[in-house]
């Protein structure tokens, strides 16, 4: 028999809807099966190809495909020679990834609070945390919105006489040098295809990593990528090989060069990292690349939809798309006015009653034991807190149906209305 809920006072069927759901066709299927069919299923031409696509989309010069943005992020640091020592300004707003990726590099990662009734960091804060320790700092592009990098790059201008580059003459001093300012890094996780006043993310921090994660947007199960904008001075091709290098354990050959006849010899350079992406997961990005702007334009229509059952509720929520800012709509951020964190948890079980689910973007990280454990303490980021006590993030996925965004805009209005 099939289950039935009350909504609005009638009886309907019962949906359950998951909270995400990658979106895989048969196209990148069947390119899935052609990479294992091929004999080539590590690091090859699929990912050189989507590394190429990737760059195009993005406006900048090169893409390094990786397995993770987390790894991605790690290497961007690792590239510009930030290290022990070094602090890296983080919003205390976010997934734990954008701040261990600096603390894996031995840096000191410094908090900052969002501002209030905003995810985004407080910039004023972000100013008063410079230091002539500081090497860079990290926006996140939250939910897909572009953070405003234009204000953060007229804080990191207005401190320069604080910026201590490295000295010497490897790669990340010599970036650090050129840029010659505290370094702005982007966590693009939810923002691929993004854009803010007619720039793609990718092109507006001095670096950025994106997630493929089997959550976001843009998927290829795991997988993530690194580009940057060009540097006076920094040849681009070295800062490519740079991360082949990092990312492939610091062999001088990968596997692909090794096939070429009588070159078996290699060297190692550094003892580093592994963290490539197989063309198994190029051939998922290759083909989701394709449907990409079909996924973006989906993800639009469903939020419209949403913005309009808050706006009637008085519900604040994210605002994906303003003026010249584009989001990626990857996720929707409702925040029910009034109620404190134990009414919020009991909303999201009512809503999961109805087999809607939800989530909460996000718990911030000095809530979280390790951070504790750093010594943080979450009274010291108040609108961080208040942010996340009233937070519902409703599903956003391009599986969903006309019928289940119906059936989610029905129940979170009939069982929010009972809390405002
Ligand atoms: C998912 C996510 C990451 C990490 O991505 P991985 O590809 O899993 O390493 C980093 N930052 C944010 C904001 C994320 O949501």
């Amino acid at each position: 028999m099939l289950e039935t809920v009350i909504c609005g006072g009638n009886e309907i069927i019962k949906k359950n809807i998951p909270f995400g759901s990658p979106d895989i066709s048969d196209l990148e299927i069947n390119e899935v099966v052609e990479v294992l069919k091929s004999g080539w299923i590590t690091t090859g031409s699929r990912t050189k190809e989507l590394e190429r696509r990737l760059a195009k989309f993005c406006n900048t010069s090169k893409v390094v495909c990786l397995n993770s943005a987390t790894a991605a992020e790690e290497l961007n640091f690792r590239i510009c020679g930030i290290g022990p020592d070094d602090e890296i300004v983080v919003p205390a707003y976010t997934y734990t990834a954008t701040a261990s990726a600096a603390i894996h590099c031995g840096a000191k990662v410094v908090f900052v609070d969002s501002q209030k009734d905003n995810c985004e960091m407080d910039y004023d804060k972000l100013a008063e945390a410079i230091t002539e320790k500081t090497k860079a700092v990290v926006a996140v592009d939250i939910g897909g919105i572009v953070a405003d990098y234009d204000r953060i790059f007229e804080i990191v201008v207005s401190k320069k006489q604080l910026f201590r580059a490295k000295e010497g003459n490897d790669l990340g001093a010599r970036i650090q040098q050129a840029i010659g300012r505290v370094l702005v890094f982007a966590d693009g996780a939810h923002s691929l295809g993004a854009s803010r006043n007619g720039k793609m993310v990718g092109e507006i921090a001095d670096f950025t990593d994106f997630s493929f994660h089997a959550v976001k947007n843009f998927t290829t199960a795991e997988g993530g990528a690194s580009t940057w904008r060009d540097i006076t001075g920094i040849d681009n091709e070295e800062m490519y090989k740079q991360y082949q290098l990092y990312s492939l354990h610091g062999q001088s050959k990968d596997a692909l060069a090794k096939t070429q006849i009588g070159v078996w010899e290699y060297d190692i350079v550094g003892p580093w990292y592994k963290c490539n992406m197989t063309d198994i997961m190029a051939a998922i990005g290759l083909r989701q690349l394709d449907r990409y702007p079909g996924i973006l334009e989906r993800r639009k229509e469903i939020i419209s939809k949403y913005d309009k059952v808050c706006d009637e509720l008085g519900v604040s929520h994210l605002i994906h798309f303003s003026g010249e800012s584009i989001s990626s709509g990857h996720l929707y951020l409702t925040r029910i006015p009034g109620v404190t964190d134990e009414t919020r948890r009991e909303i999201i079980i009512k809503l999961a009653e109805r087999g809607v689910s939800t989530n909460v973007h996000y718990k911030p990280l000095p809530m979280m034991t390790a951070y504790k454990e750093m010594g943080w303490r979450i009274d010291e980021f108040p609108n961080a807190y208040a942010y996340y006590e009233n937070l519902i993030t409703l599903p956003l996925h391009t599986k969903l149906s006309d019928e289940d965004i119906q059936y989610i805009v029905e129940n979170f209005r009939d069982i929010v209305k009972a809390y405002l």
